[in-house]
């Protein structure tokens, strides 16, 4: 396989590993940069599940579409703000996962409650403002939100994550809502009580990110198994 055909496979399989795991079910996309290029390729407008790595289109970063068919997402300038804001990042994944959106509507920062949280013990920043990024504009507020991140929070909305490449970017997606799911779980076992979490501190959230974050999980079986599963293989029947 081309390097090429390597990535848009990794694409479309981000795409549908976010369905999936039940980060989208209609809405949602992953996208990956060209490398060395401010272009990138992104879904069409469909959902996350039925990515076809085939039918990709390639953007840049001003938002033209260079190549492909079909319509894009409303919302790629999410994307191509944020590409062109960071140049290291590699891959983004948007999606719209019930826990994290939970999160945002009751007012609780994102805190890191396990060890897979520990990705984000710098911080989940908050794009307060809602509606879908379907300008130019907007996707560099949000772009301006996430900063130097790895993950945003938009209120009443969904997720943005932006990574070093598209597997990272997917699993830390994947992370994100787990770690909301198991806060708001938490929230609910106290009677709404946030002040009886027993929260990680910073340096714990750095010692179980640095063994479990994105990074060194999208390069080893987290990757693997989400892949596994949304290509449709049977797990445990041989
Ligand atoms: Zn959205």
């Amino acid at each position: 396989m081309s390097s090429e055909q390597a990535l848009r496979h990794d694409v479309a399989l981000a795409n549908r590993i976010i369905e999936r795991f039940g980060l989208s079910t209609a809405f949602g996309h992953a996208s990956a940069r060209i490398p060395g290029t401010n272009t990138f390729y992104i879904s069409t407008r469909r959902s996350p599940g039925l990515a076809d790595e085939n039918k990709l289109l390639v953007i840049d970063t001003d938002g033209k579409i260079l190549s492909g068919e079909g319509t894009p997402n409303s919302e790629f300038w999410i994307h191509a703000r944020i590409y062109a804001a960071r140049p290291e990042v590699n891959g983004v994944v948007h999606a719209h996962p019930l826990a994290c959106i939970a999160l945002t509507q009751i007012g609780e920062p994102h805190r890191v409650v396990h060890n897979q949280g520990g990705a984000f013990a710098h911080g989940v920043p908050e794009y307060e403002r809602v509606g879908l990024i379907r300008s130019r504009e907007l996707g560099d507020l949000v772009a301006q939100r996430l900063g130097k991140g790895i993950a945003v929070m938009m209120r009443g909305h969904g997720i943005t994550t932006a990574l070093a490449d598209v597997r990272a970017a997917t699993v830390s997606a994947c992370f994100l809502e787990e770690s909301a799911d198991l806060q708001m779980r938490m929230l609910a076992a106290t009677g709404g009580d946030a002040k009886r979490i027993r929260a990680f501190t910073r340096e714990e959230a750095e010692l179980t990110g640095g063994q479990t974050g994105p990074s060194v999980a999208a390069a080893g079986r987290a990757w693997e198994y989400y892949a596994a599963v949304a290509e449709g293989l049977l797990l445990g029947s041989r």
